[in-house]
């Protein structure tokens, strides 16, 4: 069946060991991210006879699939009040910004006689979730509330970057959660156990030595899983950045002009786009689309297609410049990129296989 996702989980595996191998060498604990995947249960079976810490995800509904393992599980999106006695059954920590939700896996926690974890968030200026750093204020009334429920536990501080902001982790800034972590300690008398400094735009910091002393957890979905750092977008030495290959299948190819033909409005998506006129040109259409795919990062592994646009179901690729005589029922590879894996693993039309 095609469009199909080809896992090579062998090269999931290498990228697996060498993550494993960089975090935990630096003397963080790791949390592998599994959301960008769908928390697929091939791979779940690697990270739990993994060295790793602990199995991530935003989704209470993937992180349920992870029933009876031996890691810890951890929500990672901010749970909602209407999900939270499922936060306290199916994970063991999660990540928090808001004490009236607090009070509510609290209460959850103690209906099921479970303490639960907490990572309260700060907002070191990317402006996603979290209280923001500058108002201390905020931080430690937050806490003196936390520390009054009985049925959790307050573990430690997370941070987010790179994600709404794009703001780059650095020494500076995530020395700020660091200090702001001391600064709790004295304050409130307490000790906390995990400094969570990040994602994989985190993980160049290991490289350059730059993490700061206290940093001691990171939780990492892209680099495991495609091989690239997230702050500068470069490779990591010894991963493989196509153990995830989409496949899809030519229906059409005809010689066509490259401009639309007429007054031109808005596309099927409500964008006007813009087209480059490339003559008459070979354009083959493949049964793939946005529910799928994201056009934009896809990248085709014979590097003379361009990839022209795309509709819900249909991808265009401009195959005029290819060596590869393509025929009607042909199949295309394409690398693809986190957004693109996102898409692919969740459309119900994409077939997984593994080899
Ligand atoms: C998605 C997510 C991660 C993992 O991000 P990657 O860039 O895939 O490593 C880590 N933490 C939180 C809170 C997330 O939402």
């Amino acid at each position: 069946m095609y469009p199909r996702l080809v896992v090579d989980l062998k090269k999931v595996k290498n990228n697996l060991d060498k993550i494993t191998e960089m975090v935990k060498g630096s003397g963080c604990s790791l949390m592998i991210v599994t959301k960008g995947y769908c928390a697929d249960m091939e791979i779940y079976k690697l990270l739990e006879n993994s060295e790793i810490d602990y199995l991530a995800d935003s989704r209470i509904q993937n992180l349920k699939k992870y029933h009876g393992t031996k890691k810890e599980r951890v929500l990672l999106r901010l749970p909602m009040i209407s999900e939270a006695e499922d936060v306290v059954l199916h994970s063991d920590i999660s990540l928090n910004s808001e004490i009236e939700t607090i009070k509510q896996l609290n209460n959850n926690a103690a209906k099921h006689n479970k303490t639960h974890k907490i990572l309260l968030m700060i907002d070191l200026g990317d402006l996603r979730e979290g209280i923001f750093y500058k108002n201390e204020d905020e931080i430690y009334e937050t806490i003196d509330e936390i520390l009054k429920l009985e049925n959790i536990e307050l573990y430690g501080l997370g941070v987010n970057l790179t994600c709404y902001g794009a703001v780059i982790p650095k020494n500076e800034n995530l020395s700020i959660l660091v200090e702001t972590a001391s600064k709790i300690e004295n304050k409130f008398n307490i000790k906390l156990k995990m400094i969570s400094g990040g994602n994989s735009s985190s993980v160049y910091l290991i490289g350059k030595n730059e993490l700061p002393r206290g940093i001691n957890n990171l939780r990492v979905g892209e680099a495991f899983l495609l091989g690239d750092e997230t702050a500068y977008s470069q490779m990591l030495d010894g991963f493989y950045d196509d153990a995830f290959i989409l496949e899809a299948e030519i229906i059409e190819l005809k010689e066509k002009q490259s401009v639309p033909v007429g007054e031109t409005g808005v596309d099927a998506f409500g964008n006007r786009p813009v087209y480059e006129d490339r003559g008459i040109i070979k354009r083959a259409i493949i049964a793939v689309g946005r529910q799928d795919v994201d056009p934009d990062n896809l990248h085709p592994i014979d590097s003379k297609i361009d990839v022209l646009g795309a509709s819900s179901d249909h991808l265009i690729l401009d195959v005029t410049k290819s060596d590869t005589p393509y025929s009607v029922g042909d199949k295309v590879s394409f690398k693809v990129s986190y957004s693109s894996l996102l898409r692919a693993t969740t459309s119900a039309y994409v077939e997984k296989t593994y080899k």
